[in-house]
């Protein structure tokens, strides 16, 4: 069926440079429903072709390999389209609404029918009471629309909860689609696939067979020129209450009912409200709280945080996380979970690394490595898993090897990018990687106790150099149970 994809905020950046080069990519891989039409709305006037001219000089600022041919880009164009709106004018939305339900004629005989309809809101989250608002109204809610909703949903419960209540007053839950987006990556998937489509797995995933887990999304970056932003918001509610959550819990889940969406997100709600809650002591002693200084990042000096434009004097906004928790049931109770973000890190690496046990009787000489399971998801998008083996020497050492499962290898022709992977649910109404308001919420519920802690905190945030790991007490916070971060093993 056919589809229209409307982009409140048509002309910001993240419309630009996250979702128009997935619609691309979707278009360029043959795997958009026919006769779709994608719908920019902002405040300026524009006509079709001159946002189609606008958008493909934006292409030039995108990786080249995600850019479009003059041949591409004419194909391209012909699905793009553009309406002059202000958010806060019913009449436009009368207007935006006959544009949708305007038959056409390549519609055919099936013009008239009830078709697709994925409102993406790209624009600032003050506007979403407004614009659901005015939706329902005008009758832009029908089973047929579907809401999709960007980061951030809230900085702490309370506002979290009036968006979903705002959004609830025009749309049923499950019109409401939630982007996360290191859930649309392929290692996640295969996780899924790895722990409940292979037997393989199931039966050491579990506190007798797994020491501990970690959780790593470092970035190389600082925060450039957003720092009026990111000041407001942290390394907390930007990575730790929304990704990391959320990866965590596709490592932790129960085996599922079936792969329907409701299915998979309430054992995600499950282990959620199986954290282990924190308290103002718990706080003191399992989270740290970072704050890059100047150092060097891939040979090139850069500054520290509080020299970064549009950064408060004295800011004690934390850049760095790193934290401890556990997961109270009977398959992980004792298991540390380690999760740990930051800005101006060593590396730009997300990965989650399932640390097995050593054995229980070592029979070999030297070496006793346990094993690992390294779930990359950034740079590279794969799975590797670390065993030991004999080298074929006459040594009895015993040497580490990978099994390495590389996606973009064995996937090549099939590979679909994250942006690409949600937009095609959301057009498609699969539901399975967008994150319930439930879950959400509860995420809020668990964070909470470490914003009032550090609120009423005044030692602030640790430095940390630029181009390091972190504080040193992240190292200290895993050394404490017997283990180290994987680039320390
Ligand atoms: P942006 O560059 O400032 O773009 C905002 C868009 O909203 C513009 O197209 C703007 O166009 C439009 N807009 C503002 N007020 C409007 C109104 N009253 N009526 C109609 N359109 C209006 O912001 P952004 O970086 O794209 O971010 C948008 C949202 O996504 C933010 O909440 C951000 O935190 C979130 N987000 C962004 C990224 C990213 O990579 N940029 C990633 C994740 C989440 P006009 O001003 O011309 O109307």
């Amino acid at each position: 069926m056919s589809f229209d994809l409307v982009v409140f905020g048509g002309t910001g950046d993240l419309a630009w440079r996250k979702l128009l080069p997935a619609l691309f990519q979707a278009s360029r891989h043959g795997k958009l429903p026919a006769g779709g039409r994608l719908l920019a709305l902002a405040r300026d006037e524009r006509s079709d072709d001159e946002y189609r001219a606008y958008i493909k000089e934006r292409f030039a600022e995108v990786e080249p390999s995600k850019r479009p041919n003059e041949e591409e880009f004419a194909r391209f164009a012909q699905m793009l389209h553009y309406r002059r709106m202000d958010v806060s004018q019913p009449e436009h939305y009368l207007g935006l609404k006959r544009w949708i339900e305007e038959p056409r004629a390549d519609e055919g005989r099936a013009g008239g029918r009830a078709k697709t309809a994925v409102l993406f809101m790209a624009t600032s989250p003050h506007l979403f009471p407004v614009i659901c608002d005015q939706l329902g109204q005008a009758g832009l809610n029908g089973p047929h629309v579907r809401l999709v909703l960007e980061k951030p949903l809230g900085h702490d419960l309370a506002s979290a909860q009036e968006i979903n209540r705002v959004v609830r007053s025009a749309f049923r839950e499950e019109q409401a689609l939630r982007i996360d987006h290191y859930l649309g990556k392929a290692a996640v998937q295969n996780l899924m696939a790895l722990r409940f489509g292979n037997a393989l797995f199931e039966p050491l995933w579990r506190r007798e067979s797994i020491a501990n887990i970690q959780i790593t999304l470092a970035e190389g970056l600082g925060v450039g020129k957003r720092g009026d932003f990111y000041d407001q918001t942290g390394a907390l509610r930007d990575m730790i209450q929304n990704h990391a959550l959320q990866l965590l819990t596709m490592i932790a889940m129960e085996p599922p009912s079936s792969n329907d969406a409701d299915a998979i997100r309430d054992e995600k709600l499950k282990v959620l409200r199986s954290l282990k809650p924190f308290t103002p002591e718990s706080v003191a002693r399992d989270v740290v709280r970072g704050q890059y200084k100047a150092g060097t990042v891939d040979g090139q000096a850069v500054p520290g945080y509080l020299e970064e434009v549009k950064v408060p004097a004295g800011s004690a906004c934390e850049t760095f996380v790193a934290l401890r928790t556990e997961i109270q049931n009977w398959r992980w109770a004792g298991v540390p979970f380690y999760l740990r973000t930051g800005k101006r890190l060593s590396g730009r690496d997300a990965q989650i690394v399932v640390n097995f046990r050593e054995v229980p009787h070592p029979i070999f000489p030297g070496t006793r490595q346990a094993n690992k399971l390294v779930i990359k998801l950034q740079p590279d998008d794969g799975l590797e898993l670390h065993l030991l083996a004999k080298s074929g020497s006459c040594s009895e050492l015993l040497s580490p090897v990978s099994l390495d499962l590389d996606f973009d290898r064995a996937f090549a022709s099939e590979r679909v990018g994250g942006y690409e992977r949600l937009l095609l649910d959301a057009i498609a109404g699969r539901l399975n990687l967008f994150v319930r308001s439930d879950e959400q919420e509860q995420a809020w519920r668990w964070v909470e106790p470490v914003l009032h802690a550090w609120a009423g905190d005044r030692t602030g945030p640790r430095p940390y150099s630029a181009g390091s790991w972190g504080p040193p007490a992240a190292s200290a916070l895993v050394a404490r149970d017997g283990y180290a971060w994987a680039e320390e093993q």
